[in-house]
């Protein structure tokens, strides 16, 4: 085992012996996942969960429905979730694909291999990387690991990455130094998400953090990449 693997498998090992396992996503079907990975984008779950009671009231959770919406009504409908008028499109843009490429077949679309239905998700406008690998690990149970801020900033500060690295070249280093398991991704990229809210903040507050024991240095990061 690397160094880097070992170093990894001890902040997951820490983190859950302090969170316990995370049993992520917070969704019950796999289009409520879908629709609460595109809503997300820029905002907290919070506003996220309105925006689908709405929908989820209203009847409207599901292929078929999204796709009838009239346009303003899905936006109204989503609100809460923010930027609403953009998410309504990226929602659309979502929903035309697996209806007009797939027959609205979720499950057939997302039993895709790994590599299409990246690439999929990656061609549909207004899916980004972290979009498109939280469908594919929480809705369709890929291998992917999904990064984000968090990820980037812990790394950072663990010298387990540079201030250089982008999203891939993160997931490469993560998806070549843990085993090949979609269980284990998705509780870890939960617990960096974790870490990331309670502790490891643009201004680290390590004190109490799982992952204090592990050689770090808080003074490395930025916040976006
Ligand atoms: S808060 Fe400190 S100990 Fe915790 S992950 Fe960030 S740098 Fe590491």
């Amino acid at each position: 085992m690397s160094q880097t693997s070992q170093t990894l498998m001890e902040m997951y090992q820490a983190a859950l012996t302090r969170f316990g396992h995370l049993k992520w996503w917070p969704g019950e079907t796999r289009i409520e996942i879908c629709v609460g990975a595109i809503l997300t984008q820029n905002t907290n779950w919070t506003n996220v969960e309105k925006a689908l009671a709405n929908l989820k009231a209203a009847g409207k959770l599901n292929l078929p429905a999204l796709a009838a919406m009239d346009m303003n009504d899905l936006a109204e409908m989503i609100r809460p979730a923010g930027y609403f008028n953009v998410k309504a499109k990226r929602l659309r843009n979502f929903i035309r694909h697996v209806m007009e490429h797939h027959g609205g077949d979720l499950d057939a679309f997302l039993a895709m291999a790994t590599s299409t239905l990246r690439e999929e998700l990656l061609s549909i406008n207004g899916i980004g990387r972290e979009t498109a690998d939280s469908i594919m690990l929480y809705a369709g149970g890929k291998c992917t690991f999904v990064v984000d801020t968090y990820t980037f900033r812990i790394l950072l500060r663990h010298r387990l990455i540079d201030t250089d690295y982008d999203y891939e070249m993160i997931k490469e280093l993560l998806e070549s130094n843990l085993p090949s398991d979609a269980e284990l991704f998705n509780d870890f990229h939960a617990q960096f998400v974790s870490i990331g809210k309670s502790y490891c903040k643009p201004v680290a507050r390590c004190e109490g953090c799982p992952l204090e024991h592990l050689p770090h240095d808080p003074n490395r990061g930025r916040d976006e990449f």
